[in-house]
């Protein structure tokens, strides 16, 4: 029996303890159904008082990540596929152990240049201007939570009950909830129509704005989709920056699952108009292949996330050595736990920084060209079957189609695609039709695998609307 002799584990004992964790992160383990008895187990399980033996432990860690969905693998073309890249996991382990302190700059100056130059390097990747700053947050969710408190301390601080924001029909949920949790009443987030049942349109934004003004009431933020969860579909961002800024209001992109396509040259295009933003929201935990609870929200104006978020604290007054707008007074360097809900936090650079270092850009550049590739051949291929229709067009890596029929054709063939087992698409609805999504992000997603779901969706479509036909 083996067990860690406490808590600061002897040099041989971490390497053994280590040795294992790499044993359970790079074995390529099948797919195993825990079952009612593996799920149940774990949850009636509580802590010993004792140490547990370090190979049972392992075992039971091996079983749990058997079970369930595995998002890493290239296979994974359902949601948001999300990769998990190795390199930031070592990141983390550093700056967990390591346990640096970065909410304010003066316990780990170096530690906060290092996460500073990171975001920079973002705000800049954005063309935000010289006063941007960006933050990483746990994900998107908290970066649009964060963004739309910081929009509010800035149009309608103390009235917010008057408050209004602007979204579209395809918004994502997270955006709906970040409202409701920065007190805009549910009846004030405006749900605005698509121009072509994707995409937002500028003018019924413009037009919604107007009226509620005329109503007394305080248009705050317009928030724009640059590559909806649903059907990557990037919203007409510069059309709708010229409406904010004519109206005054506040523009967040949510740009959770797009924006760094931005390092490639079709992004690029595609995203044109996201500089002007007040704010853009980010999920490296997306499309920067990191592992989860790594989201980023990049502010035009620093100040306006000092305004939402700065408090003193006293027994803090050791080590604050404030500057001007939310940086140190001795480096320059941004005062973290100032422009966040956060006081303390994970040392997330790091998370970016190391894979960054050891990839290079050109890596991420090359792995979302490839994602725009392969989603670009799919559309092809499945526009070319008769039985299948490409819903719209894809602006980025999610492809959206129907097969010739019913929504139960639809879900006919979705399981059957899936029931393959090497490959995962998922469904969602689009104009009221359940329709099905390829999304390709994933870094690990290669030419080959593409071509099996596309043949594996072929071969469905071709049985099911065979069978509708043979109904009708
Ligand atoms: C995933 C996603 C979010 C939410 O981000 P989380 O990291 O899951 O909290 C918000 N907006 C869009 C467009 C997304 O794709």
């Amino acid at each position: 029996m083996t067990t860690l002799s406490g808590f600061d584990p002897a040099p041989e004992e971490l390497t053994e303890l280590l040795a294992r964790a790499r044993g359970l992160i790079t074995e390529d383990r099948p797919r195993v159904d825990g079952g009612a008895e593996l799920i149940g187990a774990l949850r009636d399980a509580r802590p010993g008082e004792h140490p547990r033996d370090l190979d049972a432990v392992v075992a039971e860690l091996d079983a749990v990540l058997a079970d369930g969905v595995d998002p890493t693998r290239p296979g994974e073309l359902a949601y948001i596929p999300g990769s998990g890249l190795a390199s930031a996991a070592v990141a983390e382990l550093i700056a967990a152990v390591a346990n640096r302190y970065t909410g304010l700059a003066g316990f780990a100056p170096a530690a906060v240049a290092l996460e500073a130059g990171v975001l920079s390097w973002l705000t800049e990747l954005f063309g935000l201007g010289p006063a941007a700053q960006a933050v990483l947050l746990s994900g998107g969710s908290t970066a649009n939570l964060t963004a739309l408190v910081a929009a509010r301390e800035a149009h309608a601080a103390g009235a917010v009950e008057r408050g209004v924001v602007y979204v579209g029909t395809h918004a994502h949920a997270s955006v709906r909830k970040a409202a409701r949790i920065a007190g805009f009443r549910p009846a004030h987030v405006r749900i605005c129509p698509t121009s072509d049942g994707a995409r937002l349109d500028p003018e019924a934004v413009r037009i919604a704005i107007k009226q509620d003004r005329a109503d007394g009431l305080v248009p705050v933020a317009v928030v724009a989709a640059a590559g909806t969860t649903n059907a990557g579909a990037v919203d007409p961002l510069a059309a709708l920056a010229d409406v904010a800024s004519d109206a005054g209001v506040w523009l967040h992109v949510d740009a959770a699952y797009g924006g760094f396509f931005a390092l490639t040259d079709r992004g690029r295009a595609r995203l044109a108009g996201i500089e002007r933003a007040d704010s853009i929201t980010l999920d490296p935990h997306k499309s920067l292949f990191l592992p989860f609870g790594t989201g980023a929200l990049l502010v035009r104006d620093r100040g306006a996330l000092v305004r939402a978020f700065a408090e003193d604290a006293d027994y803090l007054r050791d080590l604050e050595h404030d500057g001007p707008d939310g940086l140190d007074a001795v480096h320059g360097l941004p005062q973290l736990a100032e422009l966040t809900p956060e006081l303390t936090r994970a040392w997330r650079g790091l998370r970016l920084w190391l894979p960054l270092q050891l990839h290079g850009v050109g890596a991420f550049r090359a792995a979302l060209d490839r994602a725009l590739d392969l989603a670009g051949h799919a559309e092809q291929v499945l526009r070319a079957e008769a039985d299948l229709e490409v819903v719209g067009y894809p602006d980025l890596s999610i492809v959206t189609f129907r097969v010739r029929g019913d929504d139960a054709a639809q879900d006919a063939v979705l399981a059957r695609v899936n029931a393959d087992g090497r490959v995962r698409l998922s469904s969602t609805v689009i104009d009221g039709r359940v329709t099905l999504r390829l999304a390709v992000l994933s870094h690990r997603t290669d030419r080959a695998v593409v071509e099996l779901a596309l043949e594996l969706i072929v071969a469905a479509a071709r049985e099911v609307a065979g069978l509708s036909g043979s109904r009708g």
